[in-house]
């Protein structure tokens, strides 16, 4: 076994992101999904990696539109992909029209209050603002209802105003392929859609990628799947990682048997251990539920390839792992918290949540490492 060490500067542990495999991941997805057009979904810091860097690395790619949430992260796309087409899935905030506009900002629109905003705006300026429309089929979240669509689809000249240049829906259970709604959203996106004919369709997130070409109409979301997240719930992931979490070993002490670590005295230690402590916690996202107590094991780290477990609660900047099995790991050893053998899967599952949560809540105090940026 190899142990490697690891400095990581004035920071507690090392976020790497790999760029490369970022893009293979949207390469393959568009490969699964062609002929229809493959987006790329960047909300959220783009899950947590870096809105900058993975909308530069995927529009190079070929990526020609994304996808955020607020639009805030509409204009920091907007910096680095001039001429993309980007969509605002949040909708048309009311103090945001004019940025969106300005910015040449797609909202989708998901209300008939936010269609009629978005055509006077539209007006005002003298010329039609590009949007998308939002029609939901189940999820009951945003979106025009199909009577709220029927009746839009009868006024043209406030669909013109509008301008909409994609219809979207969205799928509650894309990632339980088994699941009966699902075909239920897609008869009723069928019916939406043909309300609007001549504008392209889009149903599909990451997991609905993988429902079929049913599923991929013109144009397709993936977000959770570019970072290498599952695309089936309980499934390991198709993808390729994009993301790796390494921290170096703080101290070790070693500790006798019937001793306890950590807050609330969690965890009896049933042999004499050696117990490494790593500079990270829960503020970094490293969440607490991921924690061991006496009679319950919580999530695992490696170290040269060795899986070896949590030792009680994980405080706010601290945690510790037992390397009682590992007889190299010293002062500076490299323990791989997220990576090739500790996948984002198992420690979602350890956290008793999912893929995206764990991308979406990593810290913002790790020194940050983007392999084969251009
Ligand atoms: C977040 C989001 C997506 C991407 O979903 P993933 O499951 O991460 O692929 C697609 N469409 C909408 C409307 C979303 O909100």
């Amino acid at each position: 076994m190899t142990l490697e060490s690891l400095d990581t500067g004035l920071a507690g542990a090392r976020l790497t992101i790999d760029l490369a495999a970022l893009e293979a991941n949207w390469r393959d997805l568009a490969a699964r999904a062609a002929p229809a057009e493959c987006a790329a979904v960047v909300k959220a810091d783009a899950y947590g990696i870096g809105i900058g860097p993975a909308v530069r690395r995927l529009h190079d790619a070929g990526c020609l539109t994304f996808f955020v949430a607020h639009p805030e992260e509409g204009l920091r796309a907007r910096t680095v992909a001039p001429d993309a087409v980007i969509y605002v899935l949040n909708g048309l905030f009311p103090g945001a029209v004019d940025v969106l506009a300005d910015a040449g900002l797609r909202p989708v629109l998901g209300s008939p209050d936010e269609v009629e905003a978005w055509a006077a705006a539209g007006r005002a300026r003298g010329r039609p603002l590009p949007s998308a429309l939002h029609v939901d089929t189940g999820m009951n979240r945003l979106g025009l209802d199909l009577e709220e669509a029927r009746a839009l689809a009868g006024r043209a000249d406030l669909l013109a105003a509008a301008d909409p240049h994609l219809v979207m829906s969205h799928l509650a259970c894309a990632d339980e392929p088994e699941h009966p709604l699902n075909g239920r959203q897609l008869e009723r996106f069928r019916a939406a859609a043909a309300l609007f004919p001549g504008l392209p369709a889009s149903l599909a997130n990451s997991a609905g990628i993988f429902l079929g070409a049913d599923y991929q109409a013109g144009l397709v979301r993936p977000g959770v799947a570019l970072y290498g997240g599952a695309v089936r719930s309980g499934r390991p992931s198709p993808m390729m990682p994009v993301l790796h979490l390494s921290a170096p070993i703080l101290r070790i002490r070693r500790v006798a048997a019937g001793e306890t670590v950590g807050y609330g005295a969690a965890e009896t230690l049933r042999r004499d251990s050696r117990v490494a402590i790593l500079s990270v916690g829960y503020a970094d996202g490293y969440r607490r539920a991921a924690s061991a107590e006496d009679g319950r094991p919580g999530g695992r780290v490696a170290i040269g390839g060795r899986v070896v477990p949590i030792l009680g609660r994980i405080s706010m900047d601290l945690m510790a792992v037992d390397v009682t099995d590992v007889p190299g790991a010293c002062r500076g050893t490299a323990v791989e918290l997220i990576g090739d053998h500790v996948g984002l899967g198992d420690v979602a599952a350890a956290m008793g949540t999912i893929d995206y949560e764990v991308l979406t809540g990593l810290g913002l105090r790790f020194q940050r490492a983007y392999l084969d940026e251009t």
